[in-house]
């Protein structure tokens, strides 16, 4: 199941400020499973792009580059884990599953 992530705000792990979706058309390895939920930061220079799936990842010409990807899976096992703010200069990182005990 599929959480919505429309409510939630979501910070680029590099700049700390809300990333945006976008629809911005990206490639993807046949083995991947495309981002129908894909963020971008608001700094418009910002390669990091998130989304549940696929975790923080650069996308450089349009193709998603996984060396600098940050997937993080909750205790639960839920998959994609993301910063939602910041405490005292510390990013928090949170489940985007509504109800999971690590969302809170
Ligand atoms: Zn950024
Ligand atoms: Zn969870």
């Amino acid at each position: 199941m599929m959480s919505d992530l429309r409510d939630v705000e979501i910070l680029c792990d590099v700049h700390l400020v809300p990333m945006r979706l976008t629809s911005d058309y990206v490639h993807v390895q046949p083995t991947d499973i495309f981002p129908s939920d894909l963020r971008k930061c608001m700094d418009i220079s910002c390669t990091r792009r998130f989304s549940e799936l696929q975790g923080y990842v650069d996308v450089i010409e349009n193709r998603i580059d996984g060396v600098n990807r940050k997937l993080k899976y909750c205790p639960e096992g839920h998959r994609g884990m993301a910063i939602v703010r910041v405490v005292n200069g510390v990013p928090e990182w949170k489940c985007l599953h509504r109800g999971c005990e690590c969302s809170k």
